[in-house]
C-alpha cells in the first residue's frame, strides 16, 4: 500500500490515478483544506472494477495528526509515502509564513517521525522549482545554487535538507522531485486543476475564455525575453505522476536517494502560452498587460537530463499544444 498524502488535490489526483492504473493499492491522507472530495470520488469511479487496477482508500485528516498517521502506516501495512500535501501561492506565503513552515515543514518532520516508528523506508516528496530562487543559469540542472526568493520555496529547501538527515541517521531513503510548471489535465478529462482561488496562467487563461472571469492581465511585458513576458517550462501533469511511479519503484527496488527536476526543458513566454490557448480553443483571447508580479523571476527553464538519464523518464506530452488542449478538456468538459 502506498500513502498519498495531499492526494485530492491537483497534482496528487493524477499522481494516485497512475499508482491506481499501475496497480499499487493507494490510500490518500487528505485534509480538504484546498484538495476537493470529489475528485477522490471521481478517482474511486475511474478504478472500480477495471481490471489490473489497485484499491483506492480515503482517509480525512492531517499529517500534523501523529496518531492517525502511525495507525495508517501500521495497519495499512504502507511500504512507501509520496508526500505532496503543501500549500504552493508563493504570494501567501510572503504574507504568512508561519502558515508555510508549519504545513510544508514542520507536518513533513512528523510524517518522518511516524515513518521512522513504524519502519517505513522510502518517501517521494514533492518539492519545486522555487527552490533555485533567481536562477544564475538555464537551463537549471540539480546543481544550480539553491537559493529560494520566497517562504514557499524555502519551506520546501528545509525539508530537503531534513531528508538528508533522516537518510543519514534513520536510513529513510527518498526521492526529491522538483516541479516546475504543472498543468493539463488527465487525457479522460475527469480530472484536472482546481485551484480555489486560481492564480495559474493556463487555468486562468481558460476562465478568461468561458466568460468565467472578466479580465486577464499579462504581469509585466518588459522582462529581457524575446517578447518581454515572462518564460516558463510547462510540464504536464500526467508526466509529472508517471515520474513519482518510476521515483517509487526505484526506491523500492533499493535505489539511494536522489534529487531530480521535472520539466519539459523548453520554455514558452506568456504570450506564446495565449496564443496557444487561442489556437486550441479557436478564439481570440483578450488580454491586458499589467505591472509585474513580485517575485517573478524572467527566465525559468529545467533541465531534467538526470531524471530521463538514470530513471529513463521521458515526456508523454512534450508539446504545449497538447498539454493545453488536455487542460481545455478538463475546463470544458
Ligand atoms: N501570469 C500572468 N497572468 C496571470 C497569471 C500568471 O501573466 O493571470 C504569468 C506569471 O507572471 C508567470 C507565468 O504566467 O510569468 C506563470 O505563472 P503561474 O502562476 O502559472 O506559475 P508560476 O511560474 O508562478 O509557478
Amino acid at each position: 500500500m502506498i500513502l498519498v498524502t495531499g492526494g485530492a488535490g491537483y497534482i496528487g489526483s493524477h499522481v494516485a490515478k497512475e499508482l491506481l492504473f499501475n496497480g499499487h493499492d493507494v490510500v490518500i491522507l487528505d485534509n480538504l483544506s484546498t484538495g476537493h472530495k470529489e475528485t477522490v470520488k471521481t478517482l474511486k469511479e475511474m478504478a472500480q472494477g477495471r481490471k489490473g487496477v489497485g484499491e483506492l482508500e480515503f482517509v480525512f485528516g492531517d499529517t500534523g495528526d501523529k496518531e492517525l498517521l502511525v495507525s495508517l502506516l501500521r495497519e495499512k501495512a504502507v511500504s512507501s509515502v509520496v508526500h505532496l500535501a503543501a500549500f504552493s501561492l508563493v504570494g501567501e506565503s510572503m504574507q504568512n509564513p508561519g502558515k508555510y513552515f508549519d504545513n510544508n515543514t514542520s507536518r513533513a518532520v512528523n510524517i518522518l517521525e511516524c515513518m521512522v516508528e513504524c519502519g517505513v523506508r522510502n518517501i517521494v516528496f514533492s518539492s519545486t522549482a522555487a527552490v533555485y530562487g533567481e536562477p544564475v543559469e538555464v537551463p537549471i540542472t540539480e546543481d544550480h545554487p539553491v537559493k529560494p526568493t520566497n517562504v514557499y520555496g524555502a519551506s520546501k529547501v528545509m525539508v530537503e535538507e531534513i531528508l538528508r538527515w533522516y537518510d543519514r541517521i534513520h536510513g529513510i531513503k527518498y526521492v526529491s522531485l522538483r516541479y516546475f510548471n504543472a498543468a493539463g489535465a488527465d487525457e479522460s478529462g475527469l480530472i484536472g486543476e482546481w485551484h480555489e482561488p486560481e492564480t495559474h496562467l493556463i487555468p486562468i487563461v481558460m476562465q478568461k475564455v468561458l466568460g468565467q472571469r472578466d479580465k486577464l492581465t499579462v504581469f509585466g511585458d518588459d522582462y529581457p525575453t524575446p517578447d518581454g513576458t515572462c518564460i516558463r517550462d510547462y510540464i504536464h501533469v500526467t508526466d509529472l505522476a508517471r515520474a513519482h511511479i518510476l521515483a517509487l519503484e526505484a526506491l523500492e527496488g533499493g535505489m539511494g536517494s536522489k534529487v531530480y527536476n521535472l520539466g519539459n526543458g523548453s520554455g514558452y513566454s506568456v504570450r506564446e502560452v495565449i496564443d496557444t490557448v487561442s489556437e486550441v480553443v479557436g478564439q481570440d483571447v483578450v488580454y491586458d498587460i499589467g505591472e509585474r508580479r513580485a517575485g517573478d523571476p524572467a527566465v525559468l527553464v529545467a533541465s531534467s537530463d538526470k531524471i530521463k538519464k538514470e530513471l529513463g523518464w521521458k515526456p508523454g506530452y512534450p508539446e504545449l499544444k497538447d498539454i493545453v488542449r488536455s487542460a481545455w478538456k478538463w475546463h470544458w468538459g
